[in-house]
């Protein structure tokens, strides 16, 4: 999960045919060196990203809070996925013991209050513990490390990562939260 959030792997997200995270309207964010993204998207469903250089673009969703790249219920470019899409996890607001806190990502809410975390050991479930009291301190607050947190995904990232670098456990933490697995919600 952490090297998710750092950008530097996939997520390793059992969806299971979710697609919450892409009917939820959300803004995703495309750097300019996602050559091979942006060639298969409209140029007509981008934008400017606001207060970013020159070269980073937003895509924006339907009336219905849709992503305009979602066809028959699946991802029309799912090899070729943005980033932000690649890394999204949202197993961390699970693992921080938040919620999104915005009313147009009832859907995420719902899968989050699904997930459960199993734990190998007590250390496990102690670094769980330490997240969402690092989670649950910075509630209205500005983030820890130089990181915002004005809102729940930010508090939530900001947790996991913080709790990484205050207690690191090897050279690179698990992809999933600090358990031994988490398993697929139950519908
Ligand atoms: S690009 Fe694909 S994965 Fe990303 S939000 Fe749109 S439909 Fe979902």
């Amino acid at each position: 999960m952490r090297s998710a959030l750092r950008g530097e792997r996939d997520a390793d997200v059992p969806c299971d045919g979710c697609t919450a995270c892409c009917t939820s309207s959300q803004f995703v964010h495309i750097g300019p060196d996602e050559t091979d993204t942006l060639a298969h998207i409209p140029a007509e469903l981008l934008f400017p990203a606001p207060r970013l250089p020159r070269g980073h673009v937003l895509m924006g969703y339907d009336e219905r809070g849709h992503c305009p790249m979602l066809v028959d219920g699946r991802c029309s470019i799912y090899e070729h996925r943005p980033r932000t899409c690649r890394t999204y996890d949202c197993r961390v607001f699970a693992a921080a013991g938040i919620e999104p806190d915005d009313d147009d990502k009832v859907l995420i809410r719902d899968r989050v209050r699904r997930w459960r975390f199993t734990f190998a050991g007590e250390a496990d479930r102690a670094e769980q513990a330490a997240i969402a009291a690092r989670a649950a301190a910075t509630a209205g607050t500005a983030g820890t490390a130089g990181t915002p947190a004005t809102n729940a995904t930010g508090r939530a990232v900001a947790a996991v990562s913080d709790q990484a670098e205050a207690a690191p456990r090897g050279a690179e933490p698990p992809a999933t939260p600090p358990s031994s697995s988490s398993t697929a919600p139950s519908t």
